[in-house]
């Protein structure tokens, strides 16, 4: 039986009530005993619902989905290393986030839930916003007033209602949470159903090395969707048997918003505040990331590392994989950033898996300006 659990006083729930957190205030998270019948499996179609019996909604008329992942696994070199890097960047709405909206609003629909709301005025709400439109759920997205309207565009082109809140971040996510006092909070962040969907970045990865794990890999980290995910998703492989270990997490972060960089290099037990200040990697500059010591643990677990890089670094690494035929968003490049500096390290002949998480196409202006234009 599929049960939330709280991370925190370890009250239970059952998997249909119409909950986001713990009445306790704190996370939750989801009991699930995934399971992976690979004949079945590798006689379905190429998208991440493959993995079915890992994927924790009961029923499969309530799956929302494009036919979604499955993304290519390229190999790129790096001055002769190789790293083999997942094209999450090719989702139909341009990002990674699709593998966990798909899970999350199909757990929306089989709970009968007509209205959401969301905070998120990047790809996690594009991603919200576009299987909202294909389920036909109400969807309401908070943003800060004084983002660029070229953000918010593709969010309101899927029909989502914007609510553009005056103040900083932090006056945003106070405004999503009093509205989620009567509408179900399909947060990125909070909801774990989310997590449930981008850890099939990790079962795809297995599947394509031939159901081996890679020895590295590495991920950006703002909220740690994808790295969380991806955890998640190596354990329930590695508790399965299909893979023996699970790989080294190296995580990535900007400079100039660092807080998880911070507390996993001074070893502090709190993440400490942070002045954050404006980066490239604008896709992973979350200041209070709320399951900032859930990612510390995992990446502590697999035996990872924290690494972070600058503006200028980033920049380098975008223009590089432009030239190498990629086109990315300057976060993604950060992650590539990062995988320089690691190789610049490492001797060893590790196998090394990492991702595009976002399209070029999404940050024209700001690939304009990188290129000084
Ligand atoms: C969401 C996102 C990430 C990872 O961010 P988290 O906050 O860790 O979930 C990385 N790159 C892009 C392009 C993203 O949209
Ligand atoms: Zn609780």
């Amino acid at each position: 039986m599929t049960k939330l659990i709280c991370k925190s006083c370890k009250k239970e729930y059952p998997a249909d009530e119409k909950i986001w957190k713990c009445n306790c205030g704190n996370l939750l998270d989801i009991d699930f005993k995934a399971s992976f019948p690979i004949e079945k499996i590798q006689n379905r179609k190429p998208t991440m619902w493959r993995y079915r019996e890992a994927i924790p909604i009961e029923k499969d008329e309530n799956i929302v989905s494009f036919n979604e992942g499955f993304t290519p696994l390229v190999e790129v070199d790096f001055n002769g290393k190789s790293v083999l890097i997942k094209q999450d960047q090719l989702f139909s709405t341009g990002s990674y986030k699709d593998r966990g909206a798909s899970v999350l609003i199909s757990k929306v629909k089989e709970l009968g839930i007509k209205k959401i709301v969301e905070d998120s005025s990047g790809n996690a709400g594009c991603a919200i916003a576009s299987y909202c439109a294909k389920a036909q759920i109400d969807c309401d997205i908070y943003v800060p007033a004084d983002n660029s309207p070229a953000k918010l565009i593709q969010i309101e082109s899927y029909g989502a209602k914007l609510h553009e809140i005056p103040g900083s971040r932090e006056d945003t996510a106070n405004a999503v949470l009093k509205a989620a006092e009567k509408d179900y909070y399909a947060s990125h962040s909070w909801n774990p159903f989310f997590f449930h969907g981008t850890k099939t970045y990790a079962f795809e990865v297995c599947e394509q090395l031939n159901w081996k794990s890679p020895d590295v890999v590495i991920l950006p980290v703002g909220n740690g969707t994808l790295l969380l995910g991806s955890y998640i998703g190596f354990n329930e492989l590695k508790e399965t048997g299909i893979i023996k270990k699970i790989p080294k997490i190296i995580a990535i972060q900007s400079e100039n918003c660092n807080p998880l960089f911070k507390a996993f290099k001074e070893n502090r037990e709190e993440i400490p505040q942070i002045n954050k200040n404006d980066t490239l990697a604008e896709g992973i500059a979350i200041a209070e990331p709320i399951r900032g010591k859930e990612i510390i643990d995992a990446v502590k677990k697999s035996g990872g590392d924290f690494i972070e890089v600058n503006d200028k670094e980033i920049k380098k690494a975008l223009i590089e994989m432009c030239n190498a035929g990629f086109y990315i968003e300057p976060t993604s490049a950060s992650t590539i950033a990062g995988i320089k500096k690691y190789l610049d390290k490492s001797n060893s002949n590790e196998l090394i898996v990492s991702v595009f998480t976002g399209h070029g196409l999404k940050t024209t202006e700001k690939i304009l300006k990188i290129f000084n234009k």
